[in-house]
């Protein structure tokens, strides 16, 4: 008898769930980076019960079109790239066309949107996997999704959320970093019906530290030094706190590759060797830095939550890391230190 059986495709979207959505933080990711692929200059982020009731997002980005709406949740399905060779210079931070499926095969989900030049906007469901046809709504330009009752029909990730608190920590945590990313965008938080955080576009340079600040700490800019630096077609920029400043726990660590946040092992190694000569045993520097490059050169599809990266010429890129780096804290050395904001 055979025992070989195909899955059905909700179990299949369950299962590629697993993957990516751990939490209600996780959900919130994948929908903030869809409204910033979309364009959006404005994006607000409601939660309550910690993002276990509702996780709610919206954008003024460019909208989908009504008829594109059941395909924004079919699995495979996406805007963002149509080859492979698209696959090797993609600059969105989507590109697998999975998250709003999985999200709504684990959720009460709820899709709502207005393309830029339409003049309505449709809403869809989808609802124990179940997608409802569209129907007509209210909504300025742009997209809002609705998540609620997050893992309602997957018990065994349900049992694994922590409390409220933790669970909204965490929200907050990945806003940041997200935040930190786009200076340009507006961005909006609040739980259980109270503003918690409010991010306003950073105009220029003065606007994007003060974003640093609210990230990092308001002593971070006055205890940290100014990169911008670019060589060999990759260009560093950024700020990376004094050693003086350092920190018992590495928490306080933002490096963006092309404006995504990446866990890096030649990034982190390179970076600890630059600091190496000037910071004491079991501290850590605090640094925001943004390394740009030509999205060629990198290879963002290693891991589903895309938190890892290939880099084609690694020893090019550590290498270069570590020299701007060291440069830059030479003046530590010298014992010329000054903040960024002197
Ligand atoms: P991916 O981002 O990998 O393409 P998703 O499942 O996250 O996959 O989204 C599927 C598609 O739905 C996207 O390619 C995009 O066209 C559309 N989409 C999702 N969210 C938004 C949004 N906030 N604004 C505009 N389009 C969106
Ligand atoms: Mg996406």
């Amino acid at each position: 008898m055979p025992v070989i059986r195909p899955l059905p495709a909700e179990l299949i979207n369950q299962i590629a769930a697993g993957e990516v959505i751990e939490r209600p933080s996780s959900v919130v990711k994948e929908l903030v980076e869809n409204s910033l692929d979309a364009g959006a200059t404005r994006i607000e982020v409601d939660i309550e019960l910690g993002g276990q009731r509702l996780i709610r997002i919206r954008d003024d980005g460019g909208g989908i079109e009504p008829d594109d709406l059941p395909l924004a949740v079919a699995s495979h399905a996406t805007s963002k790239i149509r080859s492979f060779d698209d696959l090797e210079h993609v600059a969105s931070m989507g590109f697998r066309g999975e998250a709003l499926a999985s999200v709504s095969s684990v959720a009460r989900f709820a899709l709502t949107s207005r393309a830029r030049g339409q003049d309505t906007a449709f809403r869809i469901e989808v609802d124990g996997g179940k997608l409802q046809a569209a129907r007509p709504a209210q909504h300025p330009q742009g997209t809002s999704v609705e998540v609620r009752d997050l893992f309602y029909n997957v018990p065994a990730r349900r049992k694994f959320l922590r409390a409220e608190r933790t669970e909204f920590a965490h929200i907050d945590d990945l806003l940041k970093s997200l935040a930190l990313a786009r200076g340009a965008v507006e961005f909006r938080l609040s739980h259980n019906g109270k503003p918690v955080r409010i991010l306003k576009a950073a105009k220029d340079e003065q606007a994007a530290l003060l974003r640093v600040a609210e990230v990092l700490g308001e002593e971070f800019p006055a205890q940290s030094l100014r990169i911008d630096h670019a060589a060999a077609g990759l260009h560093l920029s950024g700020w990376v706190g004094l050693p003086t400043a350092s920190r018992s726990q590495a928490d306080s660590q933002y490096f963006y590759v092309n404006g995504r946040l990446v866990r890096d092992r030649i990034v982190a190694h390179a970076v600890r060797q630059a600091y190496a000569d000037v910071l004491f045993h079991g501290r850590h520097p605090a640094f925001v830095l943004y390394l740009e490059l030509d999205p060629a050169g990198v290879d963002v599809n290693v891991h589903p939550a895309k938190h890892e990266v290939r880099f084609r010429e690694q020893r090019l890129v550590h290498d270069f890391l570590f020299r701007t780096l060291h440069e830059v804290l030479a003046q530590t050395r010298a014992g010329q230190m000054g903040g960024a904001s002197a």
